[in-house]
């Protein structure tokens, strides 16, 4: 009963790097595009004992996975493709890569990968390991011996902590409109984290005012959720996150822990469709699902809304209003999903106009990387960095 011949995603390569693995794809949409897929230990070894990437074999990834209720694990399902012939072999998996499997296989269009911060370009695992080594970038279809590819993540060194407390931005007269306030921390911590922010009041918000900058961080939670309240809280700036409702299901302590520093959350939706192509019912059931299971672990009302692909008709306006939620579009966007490259990323950013922009930007490792000096960037603007209420 088991299907093996969907969508094409071609399996090129597994790699590791840093003691990370990665399967390096092709996939087959409106566009052909090669990406690198993080996934974990296991999988990536139950793969390549499996895929043996002989000259002329071709091997495609299913979207079939499945229960092995006896050996109680997951099975991935992969297609080997040779001289006409098709083969289907299995391969344990996690539960990540059946989840992530999942995500990708409603996707139809290049521009819509941006949903899924497993993905990144090839890019920068290139960049990583020509830091590191004279090698050549071409991919090998094998693991390759660990001394030639042990690329190191250059992480960020940053020389100290600044131990002070961030004071709240007093209230200013910016306008009528909006009022600058604290955030307010919940009740469990005792100290507060607070960090300078800005209260919404138009329906439609795609600027704040002069002198302010907000960063927001779309798509998750995602592993790199953690990664990126850490750098913020690092440099004592605000920041907004939008959440999608399925993410928040499978991450739950991510979005606790963004609560818990101070950060402001809002909603992606249940699943990031597009709400231009959906009835008023179903955009409807999109907010209300993903606001409820926000506000489960948030424990108060989700008052942001950002539509996925900024994509909004009267409907969602009217829905927005109805749940009392403001909508967050944007003024730049870095098109941080398309580059998944940190130098690209920080280059739009500068060569935009950074003052009282909202910035958009999608949880990745690129983003990761380049958070740091795009903070830096609008610091030395004199920008203030705030959280959305
Ligand atoms: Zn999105």
């Amino acid at each position: 009963m088991s299907v093996c011949n969907e969508k094409r995603v071609e399996l090129l390569a597994i790699q590791k790097v840093s003691n990370q693995f990665f399967l390096q794809i092709q996939l087959l949409l409106d566009q052909k595009i090669q990406l690198v897929w993080e996934v974990d230990e296991t999988t990536a070894n139950s793969l390549q004992a499996t895929a043996k990437f002989e000259t002329g074999a071709k091997y495609y990834l299913s979207f079939y996975h499945s229960w092995d209720a006896r050996e109680k694990k997951k099975v991935g399902c992969i297609t080997r493709t040779y001289l006409g012939k098709n083969n289907k072999k299995f391969f344990s998996c996690s539960k990540e890569y059946s989840q992530n499997l999942n995500l990708l296989k409603p996707i139809q269009q290049i521009k819509q990968l941006h949903a899924l911060p497993f993905l990144s370009s090839p890019h920068s695992l290139k960049q990583d390991k020509e830091r590191t080594s004279k090698q050549k970038t071409t991919y090998i279809p094998f693991l390759s011996p660990k001394l030639a590819w042990m690329a190191v993540f250059i992480m960020s060194l940053f020389a100290f902590l600044v131990l002070n407390e961030t004071k709240p931005v007093k209230a200013e007269a910016l306008n009528n409109r909006i009022v600058v306030t604290a955030a307010s921390a919940i009740s469990e911590e005792k100290e507060s984290i607070q960090h300078p922010a800005i209260k919404l009041k138009k329906s439609m918000n795609y600027n704040v005012p002069r002198g302010y900058v907000a960063l927001t961080f779309d798509d998750g939670p995602s592993k790199y959720s953690k990664k990126i309240v850490n750098i913020l809280k690092k440099y004592k700036v605000g920041g907004t996150f939008f959440y999608i409702g399925t993410n928040v299901k499978n991450r739950p302590e991510d979005v606790k822990y963004a609560k818990k520093n101070g950060f402001s959350i809002g909603s992606h939706s249940m699943n990031h469709p597009k709400f231009t192509s959906l009835s008023y019912q179903k955009q409807e059931k999109e907010l209300t699902q993903a606001n409820t299971i926000i506000e489960k672990i948030t424990k108060e009302p989700v008052t942001l809304f950002r539509p996925p692909y900024g994509a909004k008709n009267s409907n969602t306006s009217k829905l927005t209003k109805k749940y009392n939620q403001k909508m967050v579009i944007w003024s730049i966007d870095t098109r941080d999903w398309e580059s998944r490259n940190a130098k690209k990323i920080l280059t739009v950013v500068k060569s935009s106009k950074t003052s009282g922009s909202i910035i958009l930007l999608h949880e990745s490792a690129a983003v990761v990387e380049a958070l740091p000096d795009i903070i830096k960037h609008l610091q030395k603007e004199d920008l203030k960095i705030v959280n959305l209420q």
